[in-house]
Order: C-alpha cells, then structure tokens, then sequence
C-alpha cells in the first residue's frame, strides 16, 4: 500500500491536531504534533526562568538546547502519543495558558527551529506521517504528498481554545484567550525564520461553520485521491 505525508499547517486553534489524530488514526499512521515540541522547549525555558511573558535570555536557551530530550509516548488508553521531556510526561503542563503566551517567543529562534526541524524530519522520514504545525509544508516536508492550510476567524479559533481550557479546570477569560490567539497570529506570521505561511501546492480548508466530521470527510476524499494516484 503506497504511504504518504500528509503536512497540516495553519493559525492556533484551527483544529489541527482533532484533524491529523482522526486521519492518523483512519490511515494507522504516526501523529506528530510539533506544537507539542515547541510548547515543551517553552516550559523547560519557564521552568527555569529565561522566559516569560515580558523576558527572554535567547543565550540560555540556546546554550542549554542539548539538555533537552523531548520523546512521543504512545498512550494506548488515550490513542495519542504524549509528550514527555527529560522522561517526565509534560503533556498537561504544556498546554497551560502561561505556555501559549511565551511559546511563540521560543519559536522565533533559529537555533530552536533548526533542532527540532531535524527531529521532525527524522520522525517522518519513511512516511505514513500526519505531521501538525506552521511550516510543516514549506520546511519540515516540502515534498509532502497533501498539504493542508487551516483557518477561521480569530474568534471561533479562541471560543474553541477557551472551552478546551475551562473543560480542562483552567480559570480564564475568553478575552485573554482571545488575546493570545491573536497575539500568536502575529508572530508566527511575522517571524524572519520559517513564518506562518500557506504552501504554494497546500489546499486551504476554513473550518469557521464546518463540523468535525464534515471536515474530516472531505479530507479523508483528498487523502485517497493521492493514495490512488
Ligand atoms: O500548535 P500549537 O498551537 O500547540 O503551537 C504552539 C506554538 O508553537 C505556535 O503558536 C508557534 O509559535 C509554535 N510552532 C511553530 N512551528 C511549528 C509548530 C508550532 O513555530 N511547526
């Protein structure tokens, strides 16, 4: 059976990562959530005082790059794999509001980008990969078979993010969720190394008044399509 990768980019909150585990799960491929990497960098960082929300030791954190081991580990119970850094499952404490706040600062340094851009290249190097994230199809894997571009309005994004957060016991407002979304867009988009862009070849899917299935329906369509081709 002919493999590919499927390289899903696009803004915070589209509903990336629902869309890669259902594909991964449907094709029985490997899900990476390179987000999940990003955020981990980010709260090794916050642990030990080089970021916050108003600071940022580039130096330290680019010094102490190879003190950090991040590992997937599937969770059968679960049916994804978790994020473990220094063999400690991290995977809630990566999703906290103080992590989406400083994460973007950590993204924007190269040296972090190049570190993680080769491990995610290693992870998918014999494909069957749904690879998540913001420069999946323009660097990661520029070869990617299907390449997706998520959107939707800032708002949806932040209501959708914003009930995650409260179902998870987080006390927030949806302004400050709001804020973040939008403060993401910024500079994941502006950023000199390996921006937030569509793909030239990456079909943009806007999700604002799509359902999860109708959603995953009309990908699973384009996914066999290039498994036929
Ligand atoms: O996907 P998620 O929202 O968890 O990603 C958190 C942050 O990590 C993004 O806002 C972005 O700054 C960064 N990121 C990135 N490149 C990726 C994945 C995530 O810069 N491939």
């Amino acid at each position: 059976m002919k493999k590919i990768t499927i390289a899903i980019d696009g803004f915070s909150s589209t509903g990336k990562s629902t869309l890669a585990k259902q594909l991964a799960k449907e094709l029985g491929y490997a899900y990476v959530d390179t987000g999940a990497m990003y955020r981990a960098v980010t709260y090794f960082a916050m642990k030990n005082n080089w970021v916050s929300e108003t600071n940022l030791n580039t130096i330290e954190v680019i010094k102490n790059l190879s003190n950090i081991n991040l590992e997937f580990r599937f969770n059968e119970q679960l049916g994804f794999a978790e994020m473990f850094l220094n063999n400690v499952n991290v995977e809630n404490e990566i999703r906290t509001i103080e992590v989406s706040r400083c994460v973007s600062k950590i993204a924007e340094i190269s040296e972090v980008r190049t570190i993680l851009v080769k491990q995610q290249q290693q992870m998918g190097k014999n494909k069957a990969v749904v690879m998540d994230g913001r420069d999946i199809g323009t660097v990661v894997f520029p070869d990617a078979e299907l390449k997706l571009f998520m959107t939707a309005s800032a708002q949806t994004r932040a209501q959708r993010r914003f009930d995650e957060l409260v179902e998870k016991g987080q006390m927030i407002t949806f302004e400050d969720v709001l804020q973040n979304v939008q403060e993401r867009d910024y500079i994941d988009t502006h950023r000199d190394d390996s921006p937030l862009v569509k793909a030239s070849d990456a079909i943009e899917i806007d999700n604002s008044s799509m359902s999860k299935d109708e959603q995953f329906n009309l990908v699973l369509l384009m996914v066999n399509e290039k498994l036929n081709l």
